[in-house]
C-alpha cells in the first residue's frame, strides 16, 4: 500500500524546540519556555518520567540528548516484566528545564491536567558509548540505556515499530534481562506518588487548590518556607535529604 502521505519533514530539523513552543502560551501554562541546554560531554545525562493525567493519562518518558529531553508518552507506563512490551509514542523534544515541572496545566492548554514527576536520576548508554552511541541508537531505532532512577533502575530499550497517522514515531519500551527484570513487581500500580513531594496525583491536583499560572515560584513549586513536609511512606530512599531549590543544570 502506497504510503498516506509524502514523507513528513523531520522536526529535528526544525530549530530545536520549535514544536514545543509552538505549542503552548507561556502566558498561560506554568511549564518552562526553556532552551536547549550546552553542557560538557563529561557530565552525566538525566532521565524523567512524569505522570500526566491528561485527557488520557499517560507516563511521559524523557530521557536527556544533545541539550534537550528526548520524550515520549508512554499510555501504560513502563515495566519491570521483560516480557512486556509498553507503547512508546514519541513527542516533541522537551527542554530540560521541564525535568523539575510537577503540577497542573490549565484546562484548554496543551496538554492540560495534572503533571507529577514520578521518577528522575541519570542514564546512560547500555554499551558505555556515552552520547554518541545514544545518539546511534536513538536515529537507528534501538536505544539501548540502563537507567539509574529511584523508582526505574536497570537496562531497558526502546525500539521503534513505525509512524503512526500523524506521523509521529512509534516505539516499545522493554525491560532487559537482568537483576532488576521481574514479573512480580508492578511499578506503575504500586508507587504512585511524586519522586519530588511525596505527593499523589489528587493532591498534586486539588490540595493546592489552585493552578499556577505564572512562573513566580516556578511550575507548582511553593516558596520553601511554607513547603509542606514530605509523608515519610512515599519513598524510603532520600527522603531526609535536603533539596535544593531547582535541580543544578550547570556544572558538576
Ligand atoms: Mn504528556
Amino acid at each position: 500500500m502506497p504510503r498516506k502521505q509524502p514523507t513528513r519533514k523531520r522536526v529535528t530539523r526544525e530549530k530545536p524546540l520549535a514544536e514545543y513552543k509552538r505549542k503552548r502560551d507561556f502566558s498561560k501554562t506554568a511549564e518552562p519556555a526553556g532552551e536547549p541546554v550546552k553542557r560538557g560531554s563529561r557530565r552525566k545525562l538525566h532521565f524523567v518520567v512524569q505522570k500526566h493525567a491528561a485527557s488520557h493519562l499517560h507516563f511521559d518518558f524523557r530521557l536527556e540528548l544533545d541539550g534537550v529531553m528526548k520524550s515520549w508518552a508512554v499510555p501504560k507506563g513502563p515495566s519491570y516484566d521483560p516480557s512486556v512490551k509498553r507503547l512508546a509514542m514519541e513527542v516533541e523534544d522537551h527542554p530540560m528545564e521541564y525535568n523539575t515541572f510537577e503540577g497542573t496545566i490549565p484546562k484548554g492548554q496543551y496538554g492540560g491536567g495534572t503533571v507529577m514527576l514520578w521518577d528522575r536520576g541519570t542514564y546512560e548508554a547500555e554499551d558505555g558509548g556515552g552520547e554518541e552511541s545514544l545518539r546511534d541508537g536513538y536515529e537507528r531505532g534501538d536505544l539501548k540505556i540502563v537507567l539509574h532512577g529511584e523508582r526505574l533502575q536497570g537496562g531497558w530499550v526502546l525500539v521503534r515499530i513505525r509512524r503512526n497517522e500523524g506521523g509521529r514515531r512509534q516505539w516499545l519500551l522493554i525491560k532487559h534481562r537482568d537483576e532488576m527484570a521481574t514479573s512480580k513487581f508492578d511499578v506503575v500500580a504500586t508507587v504512585d506518588t511524586s519522586v519530588k513531594s511525596g505527593r499523589t496525583m489528587d493532591e498534586i491536583a486539588t490540595r493546592r487548590g489552585r493552578v499556577w499560572q505564572s512562573n513566580r515560584y516556578g511550575g507548582d513549586e511553593e516558596p520553601a518556607a511554607t513547603r509542606r513536609k514530605k509523608p515519610a511512606a512515599a519513598s524510603p530512599k532520600k527522603r531526609a535529604a535536603p533539596r535544593r531549590r531547582r535541580a543544578t543544570r550547570s556544572t558538576s
